[in-house]
């Protein structure tokens, strides 16, 4: 086997693994390197997102979501079930089966793709060498034309709440519980919070998140916001906010938690602790000295707006490097540098990365939020439809949330859309479709959508903009 590629890739997640693939389909010699080893002690490609996040949560966040809904909705439909019970050893097996599917689908794109799959501990060298490690301790130096580093995030540790398996957890432990925590804790009521804290929560624990800001979702419009936080605390979700954690500790099989807010110290006992405060870009043991390879001051490696290194021939894209740290921002960045490795023009347009959180209702956006607008200082038009006034919404029984659009009051152009309602994660692609093409409020209200669908409060929504809502009273 030739120890000699075009493009060695570093990391084997949602950033690196579509870089090879598009590389290979430019014809270009690759390999992608990647270490992840899951619990039981396989190796995958696929990263965090595959292996222990996006994919597994979205399975049990489904899972989860039917299961409240046999409960809490079903009767409402004229069905009645009786006798409903949980069955949680086979729920995780489904999600096990689902990120086993999607992790093994990457080597067969691997080998349609002739990408040459290389599972071990891959290190950046001087000279655009790569020394790659398997996992049988076996030992090669690659050489590469172009290295692309793609090396992932990892969770951040709170001093005062180190991770302590099986009580204090980060979000891939807290994915893996086999029984149902009567009492769970979390810290952070971010993405993950949310997300995690839905799922168990509609399993029957009772859940308290705690949040160090005083906005929640601070960085969502804030209309949306609120009306998420609404929804969480209907759940059962309590959610404290301004809530700084001093310490947790673990005694007699429970986690003490302590923190401080407004009317001075505070004390929680729950079960199980999810420590979900944030990720750090993961860089431990992937440079040698002599790269040239630079890494900023919060440790993200230093990429221009292409994703090329302060290196001759080193890219990085993905969590390591500064923006989202979002699966498909992440993907985007490893197409568009493997074609420009290839001599093609490529770019990311990170004005349109849509963002998601797969709670229920679902919150999704793109552009800027209706605060960041108001603080540019230009004049702008809302346009806001409830999906209470949608007849899908109603008859799917999921008539909840809105959309809402801003556009610039002086061109109309539109600069962020904002959604909570059903399956707005679907529902986003069309604003983000819409803002990739600069499109104008105008342009969606002269868009057909078809009757009746739930993607007709994104057009409702385009006409209430100028007060020509039909299906909702103009204000
Ligand atoms: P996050 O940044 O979304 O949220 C972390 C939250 O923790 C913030 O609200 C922050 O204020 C709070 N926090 C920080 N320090 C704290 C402290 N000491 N005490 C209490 N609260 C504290 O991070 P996350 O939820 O851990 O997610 C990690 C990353 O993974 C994010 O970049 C996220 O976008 C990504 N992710 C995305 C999805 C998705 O796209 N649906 C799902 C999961 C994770």
């Amino acid at each position: 086997m030739s120890d000699s590629f075009d493009v060695v890739v570093i990391g084997g997640g949602p950033a690196g693994y579509p870089a090879a693939i598009r590389a290979g389909q430019n014809k270009l010699s690759v390999a992608c390197v990647d270490e992840w080893k899951n619990r039981d002690g396989t190796p995958a490609f696929g990263g965090t997102c595959l292996n222990a996040g996006c994919i597994p949560s979205k399975a049990l966040l489904e899972s989860t979501e039917l299961y409240h809904r046999v409960h809490e909705e079903f009767a409402v439909h004229g069905i009645r079930v009786p006798n409903v019970s949980l069955d949680l050893a086979q729920m995780q097996k489904r999600k096990a089966g689902v990120v086993k599917t999607m992790t093994q689908g990457i080597l067969a794109l691997f080998k349609a793709n002739a990408v040459t799959p290389l599972q071990g501990h891959g290190k950046l060298l001087s000279g655009r060498r790569v020394e790659f490690v398997a996992h049988d301790g076996t030992r090669r130096e690659l050489t590469a034309k172009h290295v692309v580093l793609a090396s992932g995030s990892a969770p951040i540790e709170l001093r005062s709440a180190p991770f302590k398996s099986p009580h204090i957890v980060d979000s891939w432990g807290a994915l893996d519980f086999e029984a149902v925590p009567k009492r769970l804790g979390v810290i952070g009521a971010g993405v993950v919070g949310v997300e995690l804290g839905s799922v168990w929560r509609r399993l029957g624990a009772e859940v308290v998140m705690l949040e160090a800001l005083p906005d929640f979702l601070a960085m969502a419009d804030q209309q949306l916001a609120k009306e998420g936080l609404r929804h969480f605390k209907k759940l059962g979700l309590d959610i404290r906010l301004a809530a700084n954690v001093t310490g947790a500790s673990v005694s007699g099989g429970a986690v003490d938690v302590t923190y401080e807010d407004a009317k001075g110290e505070q004390k929680v006992t729950v079960d199980r602790l999810v420590v979900a405060i944030g990720r750090r870009p993961y860089t431990e043991d992937l440079l040698a000295a002599g790269t040239g390879v630079e890494l900023d001051e919060r440790g993200f490696i230093k990429v221009d707006q292409q994703c090329r290194t302060s290196a001759e021939g080193v890219w990085a894209v993905g969590d390591c490097v500064r923006g989202p740290m979002l699966a498909h921002k992440g993907k985007e960045e490893g197409a568009m540098v493997a074609d420009l490795i290839a001599g093609g023009f490529a770019e990311v347009n990170y004005k349109t990365v849509p963002s998601v959180i797969y709670t229920a209702p679902e919150i999704a956006w793109v552009g800027l939020t209706e605060e960041e607008v108001k603080k540019s200082g230009r004049a702008y038009k809302l346009g806001v439809f409830p999906f209470l006034a949608s007849a899908r919404a109603r008859a799917m029984e999921q008539a909840q949330g809105f959309a809402k659009i801003i556009a610039a009051q002086d061109d109309d152009e539109i600069l962020g859309v904002h959604i909570i309602g059903p399956m707005a994660s679907e529902l986003i692609a069309e604003a983000v479709l819409a803002m990739e093409y600069s499109a104008s409020s105008e342009d969606l209200q002269r868009t057909i959508h078809a009757h009746p669908t739930l993607s007709e409060a994104l057009h409702e929504a385009a006409l209430a903009v100028d007060k020509r809502s039909i299906d909702a009273i103009n204000r």
